[in-house]
């Protein structure tokens, strides 16, 4: 039952991923295999049952919440006869949807690419069998062998295009000198710009809907007569995509280089934890997990406590839960400095922020070690 409940929440992911880029979706289906179908991932079976639902309700997409294989795509899109995106391509459209810098369009561009080059050629495979072989292979060969060879042309230029803005990026980022660099870190949606905000006064696109945020964004804020700089960034989320992994490593910089990392968790979000072990995991991934870290769990205002059984918490306490009270649960008693708020109604927000001074004055201080 467990399982259901997984199954049903990376769903529910999926289905506000597809609502981000812009889609509505009709219907839910659920295959369960030992392993995956190597040629259609969910089986011919399940793939007809589709097939019928979409020729029915004349739906236009169906949407994979894993990365298919090319040949599985091909196959799928053959047998369904419908337009088939998986989970990497509905990230990536929904990137290039957002991307609003020349540098977040040219990262999202090269993720495209990359993800396009390993599929073209089953791409013309697949057609030149319709044409029937005989007399199209030579051509037909030349012609992926040009689309390659311009593909990865571009992708040699964009890569070194992003090359240049880092190098810049790296040199704004050495200018900022020795002010203490705090970054937010947390999954897609859980508030971090909207936390971005409420410190630094400033007006960071916040929505609800994922990624609302491409580009780092840098604001300078000030607690206590202290000033140090806080970076946005890019949510994480499960599975995302390797290409982006990689094209998004200036974005990725800011959390590599920052002092500080402030890893914002939506504590009313039912799968909480598991976000927490997704940006970890990314954290490990980019070499950052051993910075010094304070954990904001957001949204105390929408926490309802039915959704999760905590022994450490009793019902009466559901509404309204002091600080003593959410400090004295599992969360609270991490390795870091842990604090309960409301992005939204600034609950907790003096506690908050004197958090966050201790510890950039501890970095602070140990730059500048004026020893008597
Ligand atoms: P980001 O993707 O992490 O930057 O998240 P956003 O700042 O864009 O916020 C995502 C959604 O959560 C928006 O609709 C916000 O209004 C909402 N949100 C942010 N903080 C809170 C909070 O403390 N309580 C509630 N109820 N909603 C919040």
């Amino acid at each position: 039952n467990q399982d259901e409940d997984k199954l049903t929440e990376y769903m529910d992911e999926l289905e506000f991923l597809a609502f981000t880029a812009g889609a509505t979706v009709q219907k839910r289906f659920t295959q369960k295999l030992t392993q995956p179908d190597s040629k259609t991932f969910i089986g011919s079976g399940k793939a007809q049952e589709i097939k019928e639902y979409v020729k029915e309700n004349e739906i236009g997409t169906v949407i994979f919440d894993d990365e298919l294989s090319p040949s599985q795509l091909k196959n799928l899109e053959k047998e369904i006869e419908v337009k088939i995106l998986d989970r990497t391509n509905l990230i990536l459209d929904i990137f290039a949807q957002r991307a609003q810098t020349s540098y977040a369009r040219t990262q999202v561009e090269l993720a495209q690419y990359q993800y396009l080059l390993p599929r073209l050629t089953r791409m013309w495979t697949h057609l030149e069998r319709q044409k029937g072989g005989i007399g199209m292979r030579g051509p037909g060969e030349t012609e992926i062998e040009t689309d390659r060879r311009i593909i990865r042309d571009r992708i040699s230029l964009l890569k070194d295009k992003l090359k240049t803005i880092d190098k810049q990026m790296a040199t704004q980022r050495n200018n900022r000198g020795k002010v203490v660099r705090a970054a937010l870190v947390g999954y897609t949606n859980v508030g971090k710009s909207t936390l971005m905000n409420a410190l630094s006064k400033s007006d960071v696109f916040a929505e609800n809907k994922l990624f609302a945020t491409l580009d780092t964004t840098v604001r300078k804020v000030v607690i206590g007569n202290l000033p140090f700089l806080l970076t946005d960034t890019v949510g994480f989320i499960r599975k995302l995509p390797t290409q982006l992994v990689e094209s998004f490593k200036s974005t990725l910089d800011e959390v590599r280089e920052a002092d500080l990392l402030i890893h914002v968790v939506d504590i009313s979000h039912e799968s909480f934890e598991d976000h927490i072990e997704s940006v970890n995991n990314t954290l490990m991934e980019i070499n950052a997990h051993q910075k010094p870290m304070i954990m904001v769990f957001n949204k105390i205002d929408d926490f309802s406590y039915d959704k999760k059984d905590e022994d450490d918490l009793t019902p009466s306490t559901k509404k309204n839960i002091s600080l003593e009270e959410w400090q004295n649960t599992w969360m609270g008693k991490s390795k870091y400095p842990t604090v309960f708020i409301s992005a939204l109604t600034k609950e907790n927000f003096p506690e908050m922020k004197r958090m966050i001074y201790d510890e950039v004055m501890k970095i602070h201080i140990s730059r500048f070690p004026y020893n008597d």
